[in-house]
């Protein structure tokens, strides 16, 4: 009997080691928020331009409101705001002064990191400056202030409704019963992996279901003229209407061009899916809200502390066409030289040079011209076991995965160029995930050694391929992936 104690004791203390991965989970909190951003269409109010595809698109109605949407989480030592906007994309000059009104709320706790994305919709507003009437940017100012102070709103709400949480995660592969993601380039090299986050509060009451999924939101098309979420909205919806809670939507890779492919009949229940834009749109979102359902029944814990690291840099802006647009304030973008200093581009300086063809004997050079640069940011962040790469734009799938071609097509612009290590290839979480479109859009993000601008093209073709044209440029990869390295590196 004198032992008693002593055993009770060690009895408590190896079952307080037994239930210590436990015990971090149940330290979550974690809520959810959303609020409309649709622009007002009306004939008594500015042009809507929608984003995407060519410039000069107009809105002519809304088929349904657009969302800036966001979920807080905190371990109790460390909190992020994750934001997603129904949006082609935000600038990191709108996202730091996001996060800087943020904290100027004072939130307690205080959130760490704000992560702010775009679904990267085409049947949005322009938010970036490329598609109003041909040499005017189609930005409405006034509106993106309002779209600023939404993500502010939301972020509030979201951190004021945190309640003590238990997250699953689940992941599903979209292309498994029909193919719904496809990628309309060369090489053709496909993401197809949707990851799907639920939280529940101690009364099982679902907080928040959150997708991320690697494709275009564009069902609608390049004739549409209605403005829209394209399919997260009938995803999300599905997904509120079956679990309650809110449901955000994140885009992953969307690099290449990984697009929807629309089934002609629904895989699961085999009824015909029209053809009409609007109702293809609506149910191809439903069937993703149904997978990302489903694959929530095979959902496993996660658990584990949050932690987030971002890394600023620079990316040499070589596109003839944004530095253009950055000289006419079409792209309301800061440019900085090489030593990160503000600078702007005189209207005298020269377009940056285009390459000679390559001849046999003399090796391709990159374009140059004057050194003019952007600043972004790549982040990390971690959630236990769900390790996740915030990427300021559409990468490359081939980049995500680690699926760059080899041996390089002899058409490519940079023969010998190293193949960069791959974002998945050098996570250590047991779940991997990508936002794209995180904390800026600065375009396509290539693989350097499959840069393709200059003739003779790759995979025989007779011009060049979609991508290149709109990249900041071929250093924009490699810099992008240095940067993910490092961060990978410092942990
Ligand atoms: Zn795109």
């Amino acid at each position: 009997m004198r032992n008693w104690p002593l055993a009770m004791a060690s009895l408590v203390l190896g079952m307080a080691v037994v239930l210590g991965p436990a015990r971090a989970a149940d330290n979550y909190r974690m809520g959810a928020a959303s609020e409309v951003i649709t622009p007002k269409v009306a004939p008594d109010a500015p042009p809507v331009w929608l984003a995407g595809y060519g410039p000069g698109r107009q809105a002519e109605a809304v088929h349904d409101d657009i969302y800036a949407r966001a979920t807080v989480i905190s371990d109790g030592k460390y909190t992020v705001a994750i934001v997603a906007c129904d949006l082609i994309g935000l600038f990191r000059e709108d996202v730091l002064r996001i996060r800087k009104d943020v904290d100027q709320l004072q939130l307690k706790p205080p959130i760490d990191y704000v992560l702010v994305s775009s679904t990267h919709t085409h049947a949005g507003p322009d938010t970036v400056g490329l598609w109003g009437p041909i040499g005017r940017t189609g930005v409405n100012a006034e509106h993106l202030k309002q779209v600023r102070a939404a993500c502010v709103e939301v972020t509030r709400h979201a951190h004021a409704a945190m309640r003590p949480a238990t997250l699953r995660i689940a992941h599903a592969d979209v292309n498994e019963m029909a193919q719904l993601i496809g990628d309309s380039r060369q090489p053709i090299v496909i993401d197809s992996q949707l990851t799907v986050v639920q939280a529940k509060d101690e009364t099982g009451r679902v907080i928040v279901t959150w997708v991320n999924m690697p494709c275009h939101p564009e069902v609608l098309g390049s004739r549409n003229k209605q403005l829209s979420s394209d399919f997260p909205s009938t995803e999300r919806k599905h997904l509120e209407e079956k679990f309650g809670g809110t449901a955000i939507h994140n885009t992953g890779t969307v690099g290449g061009l990984l697009a929807p492919r629309e089934p002609k009949t629904h895989p699961i229940t085999n009824q015909p899916i029209p053809t009409e834009p609007i109702e293809q749109m609506m149910a191809y979102g439903r069937l993703i809200g149904t997978i990302a359902e489903r694959a929530l029944a095979k959902s496993v814990p996660l658990a584990g502390p949050i932690r987030a690291d971002a890394k600023e840099l620079l990316i040499p802006l070589w596109n003839p066409m944004y530095r253009l647009g950055a000289q006419m304030s079409i792209l309301r973008r800061q440019v900085f030289d090489e030593k990160g200093e503000r600078t702007s581009i005189p209207a005298t300086a020269p377009a940056p040079a285009t390459p000679d063809a390559a001849s046999a004997d003399a090796p391709r050079t990159a374009p140059t011209g004057p050194e003019f640069f952007l600043k972004t940011e790549v982040a990390r962040l971690t959630i236990g076991d769900l390790e996740i790469a915030a990427i300021p734009g559409e990468i490359y799938p081939e980049l995500t995965l680690g699926k760059i071609q080899a041996p390089q097509d002899p058409g490519a612009d940079f023969q010998g160029a190293p193949q960069e290590p791959s974002v998945f290839g050098l996570m250590r979480g047991q779940h991997r995930m990508l936002v794209g479109l995180a904390n800026d859009e600065i375009g396509y993000i290539l693989p350097k050694s499959q840069w393709d601008w200059v003739a003779p093209y790759a995979y025989g073709r007779k011009d060049r391929q979609y991508g290149e044209a709109n990249s900041c440029g071929p250093e924009a990869g490699p810099r992008i992936m240095a940067a993910w390295a490092a961060l990978v590196k410092d942990r």
